[in-house]
């Protein structure tokens, strides 16, 4: 990473962190600048904006707006009102995405009467420490008749890369649910089980038991890039990664040190 000569101005005490803010931080700590101290205007991209619609419809389904039988002909007929961003040009993203949604919905098979729904997509505030948090669970359900609860989150993102599973991310994820499980027994007093990882394009799912040591070692890490946040004076950017410079930062249309992507692969 290369250093500005920027600081950060922002009441950090009063700041509402977040896992995607933290995590904004983490890979850039110049986007963290850009976005909650000089409040650029944030652009979105074609995979936020379909995991936006996938959530959604799976929302609407918890939350008992669409039946079952409803959300494929849902997704169909809302699917290009709901993407307003192109998709990168690196290969047929816009089908293989589109169809992968499809065949998710056509064989959506998971029957809501079993469970008791807890949480769906619902911000949850709270102080640890000196900081304040602010979380937003997909889904958490209690089994009705095992009284297990468990927390969901849905990705739209492939968890395989070149065919092995992708430990770092899938680490990640475990982190990020591993917290959310921890915060809800602080915030809400909700004891939870175990953490699921619904990847929807390939339909697949990793559960997790929840391991409360393991979430306070989370924890801790977050509180020390937290504490670093706190102590920031040049503040560094990370422009190695073309592709999410390019395609998937959200200040990018803000950002001096964005370095133009060299090779295009056409659509095909
Ligand atoms: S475009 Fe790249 S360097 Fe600029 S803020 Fe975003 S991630 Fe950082």
């Amino acid at each position: 990473m290369s250093k500005t000569n920027l600081k950060i101005k922002l009441d950090l005490s009063e700041f509402l962190f977040s896992f995607s803010s933290i995590n904004t931080y983490k890979h850039c700590p110049y986007s963290f600048y850009l976005m909650y101290d000089k409040r650029v205007k944030r652009d979105g991209n074609f995979f936020s904006d379909y995991g936006n619609f996938i959530h959604s419809i799976v929302e609407a389904y918890f939350k008992g707006e669409l039946d079952v039988w409803e959300m494929s002909s849902y997704y169909k007929n809302n699917f290009f009102n709901n993407i307003n961003y192109d998709p990168p040009p690196l290969y047929n993203i816009l089908n293989s995405y589109y169809n992968s949604g499809l065949k998710f919905f056509d064989n959506f098979d998971f029957d809501k009467d079993h469970y008791e729904i807890i949480n769906s997509e619902e911000f949850i505030k709270g102080t640890i420490k000196d900081y304040k948090i602010t979380i937003k669970p997909d889904l958490v359900f209690r089994n009705k008749e095992t009284g297990e609860t468990i927390i969901i989150d849905f990705k739209t993102s492939e968890i395989y890369k070149n065919k092995k599973l992708d430990e770092e991310k899938l680490a990640s994820y475990k982190e990020q649910l591993s917290i959310y499980i921890y915060f809800i027994k602080k915030f809400l007093n909700i004891e939870i089980q175990k953490g699921m990882l619904w990847f929807i394009r390939s339909n697949q799912k990793i559960t997790f038991e929840y391991d409360e040591k393991y979430a306070l070692d989370v924890l801790n890490e977050y509180e020390k890039i937290i504490r670093k946040i706190y102590s920031l004076e040049n503040i560094e950017y990370n422009n190695e990664n073309e592709f999410y410079c390019n395609y998937l930062c959200s200040v990018r249309n803000s950002c001096q040190y964005k370095k133009p992507i060299k090779d295009k692969v056409e659509n095909g």
